[in-house]
């Protein structure tokens, strides 16, 4: 198996990966329940975890609302690539007699929750696999990031009844999360709780992390239903600007109105599909992720980057422009009402 784990560490840099890692049912154990490898495969004794760096040269442009189109288009290709080599290696794992499950790299949700798809409460936690194995480590964001990329990732992986040598988790040392908070100040939707944090356990070692107030936040504002920061003074790529509740229990009304506001919004170039929304969405936020980077000066220019580019509007023809806070109450002021009921 020794040999085999190699062979599976190569085919995943072959592919790209930037990093690549193994965890167990030993290395998982203890965590919770989208740790549990044996949901997707019964006889699931290994997971392949691996990392796909995104282009950090087209994140700066698209924190600035300078050009959206060329990161989520990079985005969308490190999924698909994420989740074809988690459909290739788990194949060739399968024809080399150990059946194994493909894991896609986003948008799988388990469908036995209270809400369904609606909760995103995924098959299995990437994350979890990706910490477990050494792939990355836990940010006080919750996210996770590579020593090298940061958090400007996207990670694959697949499970498989081989049962692969275990590569270790990264050490304290290793991971270069200094608690900043850049993350939580760059996050329009308050996703992070500032105060609680909250933890899990994965093969007898402990991570702790900042406690999600509410994944329908994220929603809310990620999937670019809204995206005005509570300042007003900036905002993500989202022409919306429906007020972000401060109590989780309004999200559902909240986001079932955004949604239905998205729907009559012109199309914007680009995009992806998702089992969440009838329309096509669009990249519009991920700041949390973008932000997280190695050096910390960098990391508070990515900041800046943010909240001195102002507020998109959005044109009749569906172009987004950013401009000044002020500038933007114009423009919504001068819409029909009708029109101007589609962001607000
Ligand atoms: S932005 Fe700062 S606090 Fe947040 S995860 Fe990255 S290093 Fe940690
Ligand atoms: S993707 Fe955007 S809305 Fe979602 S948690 Fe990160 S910063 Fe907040």
């Amino acid at each position: 198996m020794e040999d085999l784990t190699r062979r599976v560490i190569d085919y995943a840099r072959l592919e790209g990966a930037c990093k690549v890692g193994i965890a167990t049912l030993e290395t998982l154990s203890g965590g919770p329940p989208t740790a549990d490898i044996t949901y997707v495969l019964p006889e699931a004794r290994s997971a392949v975890c691996f990392a796909f760096a995104l282009d950090q040269a087209l994140i700066p442009p698209f924190l600035m609302k300078e050009d959206r189109r060329s990161h989520e288009r990079d985005n969308i290709r490190s999924n698909t690539l994420a989740s074809g080599t988690s459909i290739d290696l788990a194949r060739y794992l399968d024809q080399m007699g150990h059946p194994s499950y493909a894991l896609s790299a986003n948008n799988v949700y388990r469908k036995d929750t209270k809400r369904g798809a609606l909760d995103m409460y995924p098959d299995i936690s990437l994350r979890y696999l990706a910490v477990a194995s050494g792939v990355a480590a836990f940010g006080l964001s919750g996210n996770v990031h590579t020593s090298e990329q940061g958090a400007g990732i996207i990670l694959g992986a697949l499970i498989t009844s081989a049962e692969l040598t275990p590569t270790a988790p990264m050490t304290e040392e290793e991971n270069y999360c200094d608690g900043c908070r850049l993350c939580m100040t760059s996050c329009a939707s308050s996703m992070m709780d500032p105060k609680e944090e909250e933890g899990v356990t994965l093969g007898g070692r402990e991570y702790t992390y900042s406690k999600r107030r509410s994944y329908l936040r994220c929603e809310f504002v990620c999937g670019g239903f809204t995206g005005l920061h509570p300042s007003g003074k900036w905002s993500t790529w989202s022409p919306g600007r429906f007020e972000i509740p401060e109590d989780n229990k309004e999200f559902i009304a909240a986001l079932r109105h955004g949604m239905k506001a998205y729907e009559g919004r012109p199309s914007v170039e680009g995009g992806f599909f998702n089992p969440l929304s009838k329309k096509k969405l669009n990249l519009t936020c991920g700041n949390c992720q973008l932000i997280c980077v190695p050096d910390k000066e960098e990391r508070k220019r990515r900041h800046k980057m943010i909240t001195d580019s102002g507020c998109v509007v959005q044109g009749p023809d569906g172009t987004l422009e950013p401009v000044s806070s002020e500038e933007a109450v114009r423009r919504m002021a001068s819409m029909p009402a009708e029109t101007r009921a589609l962001y607000e």
